[in-house]
């Protein structure tokens, strides 16, 4: 079996626990408005590679992911779109190395899909782009049920979670979606951690070297009391709907 491979970082510190080898998959179904990666949307693009050709890249750094408590996370594109080639990858990394998955996803994906993928995956990554539908079908071009679905599913499976949120200013920012976002989460059993994404323009150039005009033109990064703003209105809400669940109290900025 071949995947189709965008990419490959072998010293990523930001996609999970420890160090770690981080493979970015060609093909994504979202077209997010802030996607620093757009060059990986088209699904038939990318290098085929198989999964003896990926554990030969990874291998030669093991010690580093070993030592580190690290591992190796998947991510895109929307690497559920390849579920079996990255099970197959997982499951491996796991048999030769007994090395940790984590999977990067934006939750776009049906869970009858994705079953095998999971069963192989240590920790989930999910992205949560904007709690209201209709809103995040103007900033992804897909309404957010499937993956609202897809999250329900691994919140019953028990499944290790990370929940990463990009803040970006007049889309993902007002109190009202953070207050509900917050709200969700804590329905969702596993979840660990809460990272912000504060958006950035670091992909810019790729948008215009793929001759996309940027939808995000003239709109700020946020600064850093925007994000303890909303890092404060998204705890808060959390807290309110709490009571019950073991929802964590910690919201980590990143990048
Ligand atoms: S899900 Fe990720 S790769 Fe796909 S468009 Fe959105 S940001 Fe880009």
């Amino acid at each position: 079996m071949k995947g189709r491979i965008h990419s490959i970082d072998t010293f990523g510190t930001v996609d999970g626990p420890g160090i770690r080898f981080v493979l970015f998959m060609q093909g994504c179904a979202l077209q997010c408005m802030y996607c620093h990666n757009p060059d990986t949307w088209n699904n038939d693009g990318g290098k085929r590679m198989s999964v003896q050709e990926v554990i030969a890249e990874l291998e030669p750094y093991l010690e580093y992911y070993r030592r580190s408590r690290g591992g190796i996370t998947v991510t895109g594109g929307e690497p559920t779109l390849q579920a079996p080639f990255v099970a197959e990858l997982f499951r491996e990394v796991k048999r030769r190395f007994d090395l940790s998955t984590a999977l990067d996803s934006s939750g776009f994906c049906d869970p009858g899909h994705a079953a095998e993928l999971i069963q192989a995956t240590d920790l989930v990554l999910l992205d949560l782009k904007q709690i209201h539908s209709a809103e995040h079908k103007m900033l992804t071009g897909m309404p957010n049920e499937r993956i609202l679905r897809f999250a329900q599913w691994l919140s019953e499976q028990g499944k290790r979670m990370w929940i990463r949120h990009v803040l970006v200013p007049g889309i993902t920012d007002s109190p009202e979606h953070l207050t509900a976002l917050g709200k969700y989460i804590v329905t969702l059993q596993g979840v660990e951690k809460i990272e912000l994404l504060p958006y950035h323009r670091m992909g810019v150039y790729k948008w215009q070297h793929l001759g996309k005009a940027y939808p995000l033109e003239g709109v700020p990064v946020p600064s850093d009391d925007e994000v303890e703003r909303a890092r404060a209105i998204l705890l808060a809400g959390m807290q309110s709907a709490k009571e019950t669940s073991g929802a964590p109290d910690s919201i980590v900025r990143i990048r």
